[in-house]
């Protein structure tokens, strides 16, 4: 389009991406939106979180999407809802079990870890020991070898590096369907023999088969609900310190989401954990797709507002308030054009 449509590729001002999560991490999608952000495309925004079986799972595909993607001040996370919903009322709603993949089990708990020790989170340090134990026991049935943590959250980081390039680097092997891109063979270039030889086996069919094998998890079980919730607000702490943008999308997470009413909703918590000192990032509105919600930005603040003053007790005034702020993150976040 940038070559031979011109008058249209000007009118692009960011790069959606809206999959089922449940099959498509955003690892699928991470090389495309870099490759689009090097020719041109400044901002992003990618719904993750809030299609997943284990919340914590949620929470990962919001991270994994600001770091595999790259993602930049101003970029956006659509839904994020694993990073608001009420871990108890969750909890209930799953009624204390889930059944999952075992190898998104691994990769959550990878995860765990990694954001645990990243930020030196105190509160949570005495599950480590745990989590280290389950990883191990659950890496070595998958991968059918020996692994440190340490390979292991490597190599889980560089899954946004293209499998195909990994290919190339591996085995010379080049396909006439792609075209080589020098920038992502020199990210997988930089990678050591035994992590290249892990996502390798990341991506075979054996391995494949062997993370899909469903295994029963207990809600809570290594990390109990307050933990959880530890969790949701570094990721949180994570989005702010990085001024990316959470996109809320209330008639949607309504019509096909998490929630049955308003009454959930997750903005009521981040609105709630911001009062309490909590580090949140900054929130705009959305309509996510109006023609599929049958709804527009107009119905999506009004409904807000009138949310507001109901179930949150809020003055009129102080709803106004938390609107105009809203309003004012949208016109400070505005996609623009370069
Ligand atoms: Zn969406």
């Amino acid at each position: 389009m940038k070559e031979k449509n011109v008058m249209y590729a000007d009118k692009i001002v960011a790069i959606d991406a809206a999959a089922s999560e449940l099959d498509t991490p955003p690892e699928v999608f991470a090389p495309v939106f870099r490759y689009l952000r090097r020719n041109g495309f400044r901002y992003i925004t990618y719904h993750a979180g809030e299609d997943f079986y284990h919340i914590v799972s949620g929470m990962r595909a919001v991270y994994e999407a600001i770091t595999f993607l790259c993602m930049n001040n101003g970029d956006r996370i659509g839904h994020a809802t694993a990073l608001g919903l009420d871990i108890s009322q969750w909890k209930n709603s799953v009624k204390g079990k889930i059944l999952m993949r075992c190898g998104d089990r691994l990769d959550d708990l990878l995860f765990i870890y990694h954001l645990i020790s990243e930020t030196h989170e105190e509160s949570l340090s005495m599950v480590l020991p745990f989590v280290v134990e389950k990883i191990n026991s659950l890496a070595v049935s998958i991968y059918g070898d020996y692994y440190s943590v340490s390979e292991l959250v490597q190599a889980w980081k560089a899954r946004l590096i293209c499998p195909f390039h990994l290919e190339v680097l591996s085995s010379g092997h080049e396909s006439a369907m792609y075209v080589v891109d020098d920038e992502e063979l020199k990210s997988a270039s930089v990678l050591s023999d035994r992590i290249k030889k892990l996502l390798l086996a990341y991506n075979s069919r054996e391995c494949r088969r062997r993370r899909n094998d469903i295994i029963e998890v207990d809600v809570p079980d290594i990390l109990n609900i307050d933990q959880l919730h530890v969790l949701q607000l570094l990721v949180l702490r994570i989005m702010h310190e990085k001024e990316i943008v959470i996109e809320t999308l209330p008639t949607s997470n309504v019509r096909i989401s998490s929630h049955l009413s308003m009454d959930t909703y997750q903005l009521w918590n981040w609105i709630k954990w911001e009062d309490e000192g909590h580090s949140i990032p900054p929130i705009v509105l959305g309509t996510d797709d109006p023609g599929i919600f049958c709804t527009n930005i107009y119905n999506e603040y009004a409904n807000l507002y009138c949310n507001l003053t109901s179930r949150c007790k809020m003055t009129h005034v102080d709803a106004m308030k938390y609107v105009e702020k809203l309003y004012r993150n949208s016109v400070v976040y505005q996609f623009k054009k370069n």
